[in-house]
């Protein structure tokens, strides 16, 4: 069984994808990642991410892959683990830019689709269950209100930050996440929409813990 989780940033999906995953014996795949890793080779390339031809063409010599280490997921970009590298708020923004470009879409989808067809995944990202995976057997499109999201980001930078470390606001948390919500949902290509046969979850006012029971029931029904 291939269970789709789509969402904007946020929601709690890859916390929830992985549990999911590890009940249903099923494979996590982080997209976001994939898209993150791409974003990373065109910022240390110094390429424009709105420059759509450089960013195509440019895209075509990245290698990105993954492997599973101790049952977590890492990104490789050609050859070099760039997992951590790739969770700062730089790489996001431009991840959101350079990933509404249709090559580099195109060449993450079919990695993306080659790794479900060989074993069960529950895949989290913006277009799995309207595009990447459309016969997904379960589809949930996982939200939160901007502020809830926005105030989960902010305790998860503050519980990994170094002592002295500044961290953005709430507010600014709050204003990227709103601009990457509007760059997703608003592409031309693959936009962020909940597919008309997935399960919305709003996640606002559930605890971790009471999502993935939910999502484990919807499996549960479908099965
Ligand atoms: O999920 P995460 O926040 O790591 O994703 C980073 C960015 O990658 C998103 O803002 C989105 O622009 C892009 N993305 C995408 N399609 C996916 C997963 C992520 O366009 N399936």
């Amino acid at each position: 069984m291939n269970i789709a989780i789509d969402g904007p940033a946020g929601a709690g999906k890859s916390t929830i994808a992985q549990r999911v995953a590890a009940v249903r014996g099923a494979i996590y795949v982080d997209t976001g990642a994939m898209y993150r890793a791409m974003a990373l080779f065109m910022i240390r390339k110094g390429i424009d991410p709105k420059d759509t031809e450089a960013v195509g063409e440019a895209c075509g010599d990245a290698d990105i892959s993954i492997e599973y280490r101790n049952g977590e997921q890492r990104v490789l970009l050609n050859g070099e683990d760039v997992s951590d590298e790739i969770r700062t708020e730089a790489v996001s923004a431009i991840a959101s830019t350079t990933s509404a470009n249709p090559k580099v879409r195109q060449k993450l989808v079919l990695l993306q689709q080659a790794l479900a067809k060989k074993t069960d995944v529950v895949m989290d990202g913006r277009d799995i269950g309207t595009v990447v995976l459309p016969d997904a057997e379960v589809k949930i499109y996982l939200t939160a209100s901007p502020r809830a999201r926005a105030e989960r980001r902010y305790r998860q930078t503050l519980e990994k930050a170094a002592p002295g470390q500044e961290i953005p606001s709430v507010e600014e948390i709050m204003k990227n996440i709103e601009e990457r919500d509007y760059q997703d949902m608003h592409r031309e290509h693959s936009p962020l929409r909940q597919a008309e046969d997935a399960c919305l979850v709003d996640s606002s006012d559930m605890t971790i813990g009471e999502v993935v029971d939910r999502i484990l029931a919807i499996c549960d029904e479908t099965a």
